[in-house]
This record gives C-alpha cells, sequence and structure tokens, in this order.
C-alpha cells in the first residue's frame, strides 16, 4: 500500500518504518525542515532501541522516504497517519492546533481516488470530526477519517508497534443518529482499507478491534489515565508503608501475585512523566469538566503524582537535618553537591519531557543546591531544558564525584549494580536516594552509605 505519515516524531517515525518493514510504500513528511534533512542524511533525531536500523533497511530498500511536500505523503495514497504532537495547553486540554494544521495541508494536497486519513495523535473525543470537517473545507476529493489511537511505549516502541496488544480502529460517528447511505459506504471502505493496512500486524493473532471514533478516541485516555492510577496508587500505598513500617516492595509483589491485579505498573518511584501519562490525565480532566464531571480518581491521581515528584527532596531536607519549615528557602540546600543519576523520563529513551528528575532538579537549584547530573542518552535533551545550570557528565561515577548524595531518579540498567565501593570513595557524603527502589538497601549501607527508598519501612 501507498501510506503517507504527518510526523517524525516518536510515533510518526516508528509507524512510518514499521509499515515500510511490512512491504508499503512509506512517504515521512515533517514540517521540521532540519529534522527531514538529518533523517535524509541517515541520522537519528530521536533515541530509540533498533529505529536507527529499521529506518537505515528500509530507506536502503526503497521503501521508505523523507520530504517536507505533503503532496508527497498524499499522492496516490491510500491512507495518510496524522502522527503530530499534541502538547498541552495551560487549561489541561490538548492542544489540536498541529493536528488541525496538518489535516488542513493533507486536505489541500489529496489526490487520490479515495484516501483514509488517520488520526494516530492522542486526541480529545470529537477530534475525528474536527478533522473531517478541516479536510472537507479545503478539498472535494473522496475521503474518510478514522481514529487509530497509538499504544507503543517508548523504549519498546518497535516491539509494540510490530506486535501490539490490540489495533483499535474507530470509525463512524457512534452512538448517533444512523448514518446516510453514502456515509456508511465510507465508512465501509475506510474499514476495509484500515483492515488490510494491518493485516500484517494482526496476522498471528487478531486483535484488532472496530469501533465508532468517539469510543476509540476515549479508550486512549481511559487506558493511560487507569495506567498512571496505577503508578499514583501504588506510590500512596509506598507513603503508608514508610509511615507503618512496611515494605511496598513485598506489597507490591504480594498485590502482583493476583491475576486479578498483575504485577505492571505497580512500581513505586518519584512519579511518572514523560510526554503522554501527564498530558492526558490533564486532557481527561478538562474533558471530564466541559461535561459537567470531575473524575475523582483522575484528579487524585495527578495530585498524587506531584506531590510525589517531590518526595526525594524531601527525604533529601531531612537527611541534611533542614527542618521542612525551611524547604522553600533558597538556602536550604546552599553549599550542598547533588548528584543526580538518570534524566530521561524512563529507561530507553532519550525523551525528557515532564520527566521526574528534571522537576526534582529544579527543585535542588531552587534550594541553592549543585547539581550535577548523568544519563545513558538523555544529556542533550535535558541539557536544552536545564541550560548551563546542572553540570552534565557522561560518566555516571564522573558526576557522583564530590557529590553529598546521590539520587536514583531513571532505573537504567546500567546502573542496577554500580560499584559501591568505587561510589563510597567518590561520594563527600553518604546519601544514597533510590527514587526507582532497584537497589537491596542492605547492600548500599555495607558500604556505609545511609540507604533511602521509596515506602520500604
Ligand atoms: P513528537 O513531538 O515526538 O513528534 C511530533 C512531530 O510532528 C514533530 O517532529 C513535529 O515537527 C511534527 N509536526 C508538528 N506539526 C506538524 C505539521 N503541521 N505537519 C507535519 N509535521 C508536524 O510527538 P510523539 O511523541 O511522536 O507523539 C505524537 C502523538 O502521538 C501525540 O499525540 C502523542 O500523545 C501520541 N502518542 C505518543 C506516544 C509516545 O510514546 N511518544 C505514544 C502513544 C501516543
Amino acid at each position: 500500500m501507498k501510506v503517507g505519515v504527518i510526523g517524525t516524531g516518536y510515533v510518526g517515525l516508528v509507524a512510518g518504518a514499521g509499515f515500510a518493514d511490512f512491504g508499503n510504500d512509506v512517504v515521512c513528511v515533517d514540517i521540521d525542515a532540519a529534522r527531514i534533512a538529518a533523517l535524509q542524511a541517515g541520522a537519528m533525531p530521536i533515541h530509540e532501541p533498533g529505529l536507527a536500523e529499521l529506518v537505515r533497511d528500509n530507506v536502503a530498500g526503497g521503501r521508505l522516504t523523507f520530504s517536507t511536500d505533503f503532496a508527497a505523503a498524499t499522492a496516490d495514497a491510500e491512507v495518510v497517519l496524522l502522527c503530530v504532537g499534541t502538547p498541552p495547553l495551560p487549561d489541561g486540554s490538548a492542544d489540536l492546533s498541529q493536528v488541525l494544521a496538518a489535516a488542513r495541508a493533507v486536505g489541500a494536497a489529496l489526490h487520490s481516488e479515495f484516501t483514509v486519513v488517520v488520526n494516530k495523535s492522542t486526541v480529545p473525543v470529537g477530534t475525528a470530526e474536527a478533522v473531517r470537517d478541516a479536510i472537507a473545507a479545503v478539498t472535494t476529493r473522496p475521503f474518510a477519517v478514522v481514529s487509530n489511537p497509538e499504544f507503543l511505549k517508548e523504549g519498546s516502541a518497535i516491539e509494540d508497534f510490530m506486535r501490539p496488544m490490540r489495533v483499535l480502529i474507530g470509525v463512524g460517528p457512534g452512538a448517533g443518529p444512523p448514518a446516510s447511505g453514502a456515509a456508511a459506504t465510507v465508512d465501509e471502505r475506510a474499514r476495509t482499507v484500515m483492515r488490510r493496512l494491518y493485516a500484517a500486524v494482526v496476522r498471528t493473532s487478531d486483535r484488532m478491534l472496530i469501533t465508532d471514533a468517539r469510543s476509540a478516541e476515549l479508550t486512549k485516555y481511559a487506558c493511560n489515565a487507569y495506567l498512571a492510577m496505577r503508578v499514583s496508587f501504588i506510590n500512596d500505598v509506598a507513603g503508608l508503608c514508610e509511615r507503618v513500617g512496611a515494605d511496598v516492595e513485598l506489597v507490591r509483589r504480594g498485590m502482583g501475585m493476583d491475576t486479578r491485579i498483575g504485577p505492571r505498573f505497580l512500581f513505586p518511584g518519584i512519579g511518572y512523566g514523560g510526554s503522554c501519562f501527564p498530558k492526558d490525565v490533564r486532557a481527561l480532566l478538562h474533558t471530564a469538566r466541559e461535561h459537567g464531571m470531575a473524575l475523582p480518581i483522575v484528579a487524585a491521581t495527578e495530585s498524587i503524582n506531584e506531590r510525589q515528584k517531590q518526595v526525594l527532596f524531601h527525604k533529601l531536607l531531612r537527611h541534611f537535618d533542614v527542618p521542612a519549615s525551611a524547604a522553600d528557602s533558597a538556602d536550604a540546600l546552599r553549599g550542598k553537591t547533588v548528584a543526580l543519576w538518570g534524566l530521561s523520563f524512563k529507561p530507553e529513551t532519550d525523551d525528557t519531557r515532564e520527566a521526574p528528575a528534571l522537576v526534582l532538579a529544579e527543585r535542588l537549584l531552587r534550594a541553592g543546591a549543585t547539581v550535577r547530573a548523568s544519563d545513558p542518552v538523555a544529556l542533550t535533551s535535558a541539557a536544552q531544558q536545564l541550560g548551563g545550570r546542572v553540570q552534565l557528565f557522561n560518566d555516571a561515577y564522573e558526576a557522583a564525584s564530590g557529590a553529598d548524595a546521590l539520587l536514583l531518579c531513571t532505573e537504567w540498567r546500567q546502573y542496577r549494580q554500580p560499584n559501591f565501593k568505587r561510589l563510597r570513595q567518590l561520594l563527600r557524603g553518604d546519601g544514597i536516594f533510590d527514587g526507582r527502589n532497584i537497589w537491596e538497601p542492605a547492600q548500599v549501607r555495607e558500604h556505609g552509605f545511609r540507604y533511602y527508598g521509596i515506602g520500604r519501612g
């Protein structure tokens, strides 16, 4: 099939390379000319395991090309995927300006006999209709708009794309008046095109669910809010563990053995971040408010997460015997040097959007601390947000050198079994703060450190 992809971020690049790998003819378009030039030159704008090889192989095979020209992506295309950003607006709602701009540009360039325009971006309920209206305003060519939310996870995006847990396709208006004869035909054609597009992906086990567009749009938000809720739930339980002298690591394992609950997304830490959970939780709350609902569980998910991002900071104050009343002083940690390990919002990605580590770094700087940090791949994106205010090191041990305390923020594989003996020699102080509970407290203490985890008694 001929496939156009609009937006070459985490979702667009993975989908573009993935569909090309199944033998389709894919053109990826972006308005960021520098990004397209880099991709044309063989450089990768993001870090995602396996993506560089997948892109390289499909470019070499002549199935994947990059362009800034929307006509290149829409000429003869049966499917055009919208994979642009939907960042949060100040009121929490999703900013649809990239989606609608992309829709208009695609609409103006349409010239296939019939094109299915697919919303892969995470968008609020009703956006498929808004995209349809935006395209209809600029073209007379036949087209359909379907919702096909993406569920990939950064760090395992290719595997998630190639072997998804489900493919959700939302076609048609859903629980509205019955479609007219013409609309019904368009919807049926769209379904056929989407089934064909995903045939290779769902070949081993058919996990395709076809719904109406509104239900598909809401499913994506409900999934992210639910997963975020599990994280906030266990973080709240971790707080209680500290009060009552229980170990959340045992509690979460005991919970996860219950097949009704399962072990995933039950890891306590310093809060969730990234480009999806925080903004999607807020956007869902916004949608609910617009419809007169509060969604209190989702609201609590968000407020617990905001609190959780401050947990290590408060533990650090107690470690240094700084009274809680001085927490907001610009001198609370003056003279202290703090090392951070891990800046990306989770391992295996360079994405630092809403990363808890960066929130922590800002908090430490406000309290007058000197911050040194390391990350296996996210130093460039972290530097864009932190500027020169944090000293960044490729080598994790160099970052820890001379620090009064070491704070683990992201559970990168490289940090799982550090050389604590060497760390003891490098650190000036004795505070080890394990923000992801990846270290064995007894082992850390054996080396003369004071160990602080999350919810471990
Ligand atoms: P991203 O910010 O990494 O990439 C978006 C790309 O779109 C950028 O390269 C940008 O230049 C380009 N763009 C913006 N406006 C454009 C336009 N008018 N025409 C062409 N290109 C344009 O975004 P992402 O992380 O890939 O996310 C894209 C969407 O997918 C978002 O809605 C996000 O919520 C959703 N999503 C993301 C993930 C994830 O893990 N990143 C997972 C599932 C869903």
